[in-house]
């Protein structure tokens, strides 16, 4: 198969890996930088260009859009869908799972397992808002913050109201959420392909912090998950819409909540913890589904 693979450095672990995993397996890749690519949108005829060359002749494409460029990205993805290349991830659900918020209603509307979160903008009565969700301790997030940024802990009720005031000055949106304290700063990585989770470790906080994220020098270790977790994180990527994805479950004592799901999962912690080849499932993956417009949306919406 020709493989292409949309990420902005083919030296990242991710894309190494992914480009390793389909030469071993026969395939040909190419990396593909989304931000150069251009497009000329005419009836019936869609095209990608790249460096003065048409891309053409992809099977399949592997999307691996930072959160930064979700928006030039998707549409190039989309364009890639539009001519039939058969994406691992669609456009349509890594646009609804970089929305926090969207997620969250899209996967509560299910039923599925979540802290009890809050969201605003500007409210005029935060006392309100503090009670909605149970009250201090609280987590209070930025929409829009990644790797553990933007993500404050308010141990106190004057705590959460002095950074929700403080955020309301920034004009965000946030979510304000109980705080899941039995986790002990500890997250579950469930990582999904084709609505089976395939690996899954544990990140747990360093001494003295709540996030778990590695970027906040949280550690990962391989770890067994129960049957009711492995069930929330496949029912979660069935929500998004994603084949390939990383569920973020934390064990809260009503059961595992989901706190987020990631589209492009990095590939690096999950190896490592668990000694799996995981970009050969992926790609593995990939073998058994592409087929041209095999897509639910059609590069649609
Ligand atoms: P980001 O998307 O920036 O990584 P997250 O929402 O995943 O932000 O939060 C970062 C980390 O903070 C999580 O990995 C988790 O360890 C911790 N955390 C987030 N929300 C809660 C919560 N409601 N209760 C307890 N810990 C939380």
């Amino acid at each position: 198969m020709n493989i292409a693979i949309l990420s902005r450095n083919a030296k990242l672990y991710s894309t190494r890996r992914l480009i390793e995993a389909a030469e071993e397996r026969g395939h040909t890749v190419k990396v593909i930088d989304a931000l150069r690519c251009y497009m000329n949108i005419t009836a019936n005829n869609p095209k990608v260009h790249y460096k003065g060359e048409v891309l053409d002749g992809f099977d399949a494409i592997i999307p691996r859009i930072g959160a930064s460029i979700t928006f030039y990205g998707t549409a190039v993805l989309r364009q890639f869908e539009m001519m039939g290349v058969y994406p691992l991830n669609e456009s349509v659900a890594i646009s609804r799972s970089r929305d926090k918020l969207r997620s969250l209603q899209l996967l509560s509307r299910r039923g599925v397992g979540l802290p009890v979160t809050g969201f605003a903008h500007s409210p005029d009565d935060v006392n309100d808002l503090l009670q909605s969700v149970g009250g201090a301790p609280v987590v209070i997030k930025l929409l829009e913050g990644t790797q553990g940024k933007g993500v404050v802990l308010a141990e106190t009720h004057s705590a959460a109201e002095s950074v929700i005031e403080a955020f309301q000055g920034l004009k965000a949106n946030i979510l304000v959420q109980e705080f899941i304290q039995e986790a002990k700063g500890a997250d579950l990585r469930c990582f999904v392909i084709g609505g089976k989770v395939v690996a899954s470790m544990k990140r747990q906080a360093k001494e003295g912090e709540f996030r778990s994220n590695l970027h906040q020098g949280g550690s990962a270790t391989l770890t067994r998950i129960t049957p009711e977790e492995r069930a929330t994180a496949v029912r979660a990527a069935k929500i998004m819409g994603l084949n390939v994805c990383g569920v973020d479950l934390l064990r809260s004592n009503h059961g595992p909540v989901v706190m987020e799901v990631n589209s492009s999962p990095g590939i690096e912690g999950i190896e490592t913890a668990t000694n799996k080849d995981i970009a050969g499932q992926i790609i593995a993956f990939i073998e058994k589904n592409a087929r041209p417009h095999n897509t639910r949306t059609k590069g649609k919406g």
